[in-house]
């Protein structure tokens, strides 16, 4: 066990750590998507004479499209947006997305999530994503890894991240404590969720924000690359 996990079971009060579970993110985590749906995003505002820089879009990474766009309103335009506006724009946004190729996986997550497979870890996916075929994406990806009911998904909740939601769905699911699971995750509103949830958050990197970014939110541990996440498994837990 390493210092970080040392000082977040004592800051805590946790009574130990017994690791049976790992929750990950999927954009920015699983797939290298973030480019493409930061891109997107940039476009479809832009075209509706909103700023949003790259910068912003990786900040705002796992907030709802309702609530991104509701929050550029009342800065830009002073008013909160119509429902009709706003899928508006979210509709123009998702049409840029999709009109990129399907995403790649992220460089040697594969591997991390069948070595942590085989330690006999639950491994779990919390995404505010709304793909209805996500389980056959995953599977055709990450073949043996995720299974039906190991998913916490924007179908299961009401609120999504930054809010602890999906992490507290994802540990009822898991039937564990909190000091029995860790969260990958790379955004800095995704980190904020794990660490409201009361979970170890490991942070990776993996875009174009400063790591402050992610420490800020309270990240345990921030990884440039899920090599650097291998190779340090081991002395973490
Ligand atoms: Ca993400």
């Amino acid at each position: 066990m390493n210092l970080e996990l040392k000082n977040f079971i004592a800051e805590k009060n946790y009574p130990t750590f017994d690791l049976k579970a790992a929750f990950f993110d999927m954009d920015g985590i699983l797939f290298d998507s973030m480019p493409y749906h930061a891109q997107a995003w940039v476009k479809a505002m832009n075209e509706f004479g909103l700023e949003f820089s790259l910068y912003d879009a990786y900040l705002n990474e796992g907030r709802t499209g309702d609530s991104t766009i509701d929050e550029l309103f009342v800065k830009q335009y002073g008013y909160v947006s119509d429902a009709a506006e706003r899928q508006k724009m979210y509709d123009l946004k998702s049409q840029y997305f999709n009109e990129f190729p399907a995403p790649k996986q992220i460089p040697n997550v594969f591997e991390l999530l069948k070595m942590l497979k085989n330690k006999g870890l639950q491994i779990f996916v919390v995404t505010g994503s709304a793909q209805v075929s996500l389980l056959e994406t995953l599977d055709k990806n990450f073949p043996n890894i995720f299974e039906k009911g190991k998913m916490v998904t924007a179908f299961d909740c009401k609120i999504g991240k930054p809010d602890p939601e999906p992490y507290l769905m994802a540990l009822a699911k898991a039937g564990v404590e909190k000091w029995q699971a860790v969260v990958v995750e790379n955004a800095p509103l995704g980190v904020h969720s794990a660490v409201a949830a009361g979970l170890f958050t490991i942070g990776v990197n993996t875009g174009i924000l400063k790591p402050e970014e992610l420490k800020k939110k309270g990240a345990n541990m921030i990884f440039k690359n899920m090599r650097e996440v291998i190779e340090s498994w081991k002395k973490i837990f």
